[in-house]
């Protein structure tokens, strides 16, 4: 392990007390949880807890303070124009669900909407949701070469009734990054919008909204070395202006009779109830903390190992690697399965010999029969992963085989 490597390992108290014991390739479901944002949750929670946005005691104001620093970390992250673009949600899922249920009141029937057969359930099933609601049409693009999305349909596929492109930003299953820029030129000309699952893409550095050109992003907080329980969406502010919240109640309106109720401007008209105001004060700091680091240099250590991971990998008979080979356009996200032996029993003998990485079909069982498999092994890397975990990996599996095959 590098110098580099231990000391970012110091700053995750689970890896820190771990020691060399625990090789963590499950970084895409969830991510350790950086220092800061776990010390700054807890001194929230010690000193400044309070409710936000409603009461005028000095600690409220402190909490609200917190809660709002917390959005502009965020805003810092994304490059969004506002931190009023940035709404508090309780993860991915729940964002995904909140713009597909505006969308159920923004769309007319036969209007339509374009997702991909590599979705995680969570950008599919909000969508198959509003086709039946709705009337709304549901089109999907393909795989291509090296199980990456096949974009060269996309003129035919995206229509004038077309009002939403909702693709994953990077694959959970295959690391794959979706080309955004001629998805973003087609959905301009036939004036759709544009959304991002940027889930599997915010864990690798900050991203900037403006330069890809999307109308909505959402990500997770603990796939990003934050707490669980918080997750983001943005949305271009006229984008989010114009649509109805999906949850209602307190906190998110203006003024309320017995017949009506005037809902609050975004991001509040978003963030019904008490919001969880310690874990966005986490997320904000795990994000600052992220903002900080030398990205080229990690994204250049990460395809090193992911190279060397993939290389070693591919020399196991039998084995067939679920995703691009090459290094290019990728995150350090890579599955395979071995013919005859199932997922689950492979993570099983590594989990044995201390390495940490998820079997199944990942929510993306459209993928999986894409792929012609029903499940895979994942290995997801973190900036805190090096040679130990690939190396740890590389001989579990050989041991995986020598002891199922
Ligand atoms: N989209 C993708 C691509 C994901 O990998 C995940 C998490 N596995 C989600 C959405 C959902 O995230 P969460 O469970 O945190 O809501």
């Amino acid at each position: 392990m590098s110098d580099e490597t231990a000391a970012l390992r110091r700053q995750f108290p689970l890896l820190a007390q771990a020691g060399g014991t625990l090789h963590y390739l499950d970084n895409a479901a969830t991510g350790q949880i950086h220092e800061a944002a776990l010390d700054a949750m807890v001194q929230h929670e010690r000193y400044a807890r309070g409710n936000v946005l409603r009461a005028g005691h000095r600690l409220a104001q402190t909490a609200t303070l917190a809660y709002q620093r917390a959005r502009g970390q965020v805003a810092q992250f994304l490059n969004a124009a506002h931190p009023d673009e940035i709404v508090f949600a309780s993860g991915a899922t729940a964002a995904l669900n909140l713009v597909a249920q505006a969308y159920a009141h923004l769309c007319k029937p036969g209007d339509e909407i374009v997702v991909s057969v590599a979705e995680h359930h969570s950008n599919l099933i909000p969508w198959q949701q509003l086709r039946d609601r709705a009337g709304v049409g549901l089109r999907f693009v393909p795989l291509g070469a090296g199980a990456r999305l096949d974009l060269s349909g996309l003129r035919a596929l995206v229509g004038r009734r077309c009002r939403l492109i909702a693709l994953t930003h990077a694959s959970n299953v295959t690391g794959a990054v979706t080309d955004v820029g001629p998805v973003v030129e087609q959905a301009r000309a036939v004036g759709a919008h544009v959304l991002l699952d940027g889930a599997q893409r915010a864990p690798h550095g900050p991203v900037d909204v403006r330069a890809l050109g999307v109308d909505f992003y959402v990500f997770s907080g603990h796939k990003c070395y934050g707490p669980g329980g918080v997750g983001v969406l943005w949305g271009r502010g006229e984008l989010l202006d114009a649509m109805p919240p999906s949850a209602t109640g307190g906190g998110m309106v203006e003024r309320v009779t017995l017949e009506r109720a005037d809902y609050a401007a975004p991001p509040r008209r978003f963030e019904a109830g008490t919001p969880p105001v310690a874990q966005a004060v986490g997320l904000g700091e795990a994000l600052a903390w992220m903002s900080r680091q030398d990205w080229p240099r990690i994204e250049r250590r990460l395809a090193g190992l992911t190279a060397r991971l993939i290389e070693g990998l591919l020399a196991v008979p039998r084995l067939h690697l679920a995703g691009p080979l090459d290094a290019r356009d990728r995150v350090p996200v890579v599955s395979f399965w071995l013919e005859g032996l199932h997922s689950h029993d492979v993570c099983q003998v590594l989990d044995g010999l201390g390495v940490a990485l998820r079997g199944g079909h990942h929510c993306a069982q459209p993928l999986m029969q894409a792929l012609g498999t029903d499940a895979v092994s994942r290995a997801s890397l973190a900036l805190y992963n090096g040679d130990d975990d690939v190396d740890a990996l590389l001989a579990g599996v050989r041991e995986a085989v020598r002891i199922l095959a």
